[in-house]
């Protein structure tokens, strides 16, 4: 009864904000635990500099180059040069190229090039198997090129602010959202990209109300007046229209994720008169609180990864294929234990997000073929994203939601999958986006708090 709806923009009675800010304080310690302490959930490996955007000239100051992320910042010129865009972008730490295949057979514990830091288990990070499969809602890291990626230190390279902002990271956002949307299609090289699919039938509908976004402010901003902290955000006519649940579900995902990405860099930002990383309030109200669709969007995004996490829990204890670090047993312990405890405290509330309505009804089944490959043009969109760290965060968090998409939407705890359900890129920026998710919530929280003794009369 208190599962979340994908319908539900409008508010549960039980999965409110307060009850997922409860889950989240009994969550957060163990997720960041688990992100913060193991070799195998610390490292991530992926392609970050050898592919091309594969929709634009990224080379033409629309988000590839320094010039793009710079103009953003008045007065650039003015500031030391460690807290400009350029510099504040770029990735931090020892980078290790992965082994490749037949190198890896031949020496399976042969230690990567470059090292991984000093102190780790680099058994723990390496990934052996590489193949994809039909399963996927992201494009694998290795897809269609000679590379393998490169393993990078995410507590090295925090998400926060980067200063990457104008016209690059606009038209970034746009693609998200204009071309991704199960609108009619528009994808700029869709005939040149074999693998995306154009909407079919009535799924090339347009999805006016939610791309309509002065409209759904105002209706939004009304509501706010009534209930400021409107959870899910109750009734409004957006939601009387006769949306598809599936276009609804894939733009709040986006829109989550987007938010997100936004609290982390005003959570973390570089004040740069005084080079000090700060919250900064303005920020959040500028991007956040005034837009309660986008908090609830946040929301929304936990309580869908909350219930992946929560339904992949029996699967990853039963499963023996799982080594979280071969070749060190206690390593392998320490870290499965660690695991179980988020996907428990994940299964600690009754479900909380219920995706057996999805995919459904209607025109539901035929929109999931087109809802993966949707998914699957954001993850290539990455590519396209004119930071390096931002980059590092952007296809992180697309491939954790792919990931828990595929956990939701393609896995039966009764069938046991053959091969694993999930590769260990996957596992990693699953429980990741969640972590992420998780300091999220908590961040929201406290900037709330902020705004509210601002505001209160002294
Ligand atoms: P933007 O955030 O760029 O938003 C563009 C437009 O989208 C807004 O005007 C609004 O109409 C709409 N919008 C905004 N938020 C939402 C939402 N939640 N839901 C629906 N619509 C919305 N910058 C960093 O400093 N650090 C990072 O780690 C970082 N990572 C990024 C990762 C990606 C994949 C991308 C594309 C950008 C990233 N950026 C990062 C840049 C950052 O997201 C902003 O684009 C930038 O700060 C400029 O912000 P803005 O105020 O112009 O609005």
């Amino acid at each position: 009864a208190c599962a979340i709806s994908p319908k539900a923009i409008v508010s549960d009675a039980c999965a409110s904000y307060s009850t997922l800010e409860r889950l989240n304080n009994n969550v957060k310690p163990v997720v960041d635990d688990l992100v913060q302490t193991t070799d195998f959930f610390s490292y991530y490996r992926l392609n970050l500099f050898n592919k091309k955007c594969p929709f634009w000239n990224d080379e033409n100051g629309m988000c590839g180059n320094i010039a793009c992320a710079v103009e953003t910042l008045d007065n650039e010129e003015d500031i030391p040069k460690i807290w400009r865009a350029s510099e504040l972008g770029k990735l931090e730490g020892p980078r290790a190229t992965h082994p490749g295949k037949s190198i890896q057979r031949a020496q399976p514990q042969r230690p990567l090039q470059g090292g991984l830091g000093e102190h780790v288990g680099e058994s723990c990070v390496v990934e052996y198997d590489d193949e994809c499969d039909d399963r996927d809602y992201c494009v694998p890291e290795d897809e269609s090129s000679g590379s393998k990626g490169d393993y990078v230190s995410l507590l090295r390279n925090p998400e926060r602010f980067t200063g990457y902002a104008g016209d690059g990271a606009r038209q970034l956002w746009d693609a998200i959202y204009r071309e991704n949307c199960f609108q009619k299609s528009s994808f700029p090289h869709s005939a040149s990209l074999g693998k995306i699919s154009t909407p079919k039938g009535p799924a090339a509908m347009d999805f006016k109300a939610v791309i309509d976004a002065a409209g759904r402010q105002q209706l939004l901003e009304q509501e706010r007046q009534v209930n400021p902290m409107a959870p899910f955000v109750a009734k409004t006519g957006l939601e009387a229209e006769d949306e598809c649940l599936e276009k609804r579900v894939f733009y709040r995902v986006m829109s989550g994720m987007h938010a997100s990405i936004s609290t982390h860099l005003c959570w973390d930002f570089l004040n740069q008169t005084t080079g000090q990383w700060q919250p900064n309030v303005a920020c959040y109200k500028a991007r956040l609180h005034k837009f309660p669709d986008r908090i609830s969007n946040l929301y929304f995004n936990y309580a869908l990864v909350t219930r992946a996490i929560a339904k992949l829990g029996p699967y990853l204890s039963q499963h023996s294929d799982y080594t979280f670090c071969m070749g060190d047993r206690d390593q392998d312990a320490a870290t499965r234990a660690k695991v179980l405890a988020v996907t428990q405290k994940a299964a600690s509330v009754p479900q909380i997000f219920d995706e057996s309505l999805m995919f459904k009804n209607g025109e539901g089944p035929s929109l999931k073929e087109d809802f993966r490959n949707r998914f699957r043009n954001v993850s290539r969109l990455m590519d396209c994203v004119g930071c390096d760290k931002c980059r590092l965060w952007g296809k992180l968090q697309t491939a954790g939601y792919g990931a828990a998409l595929k956990v939701l939407f393609e896995f039966d705890n009764n069938k046991m999958p053959e091969p694993p359900l999930l590769k260990r890129t996957e596992l990693v920026s699953l429980f990741n986006t969640y972590a992420r998710l998780s300091s999220s919530l908590n961040a929201v929280q406290q900037f709330r708090a902020m705004v509210e003794k601002e505001e209160s009369p002294s």
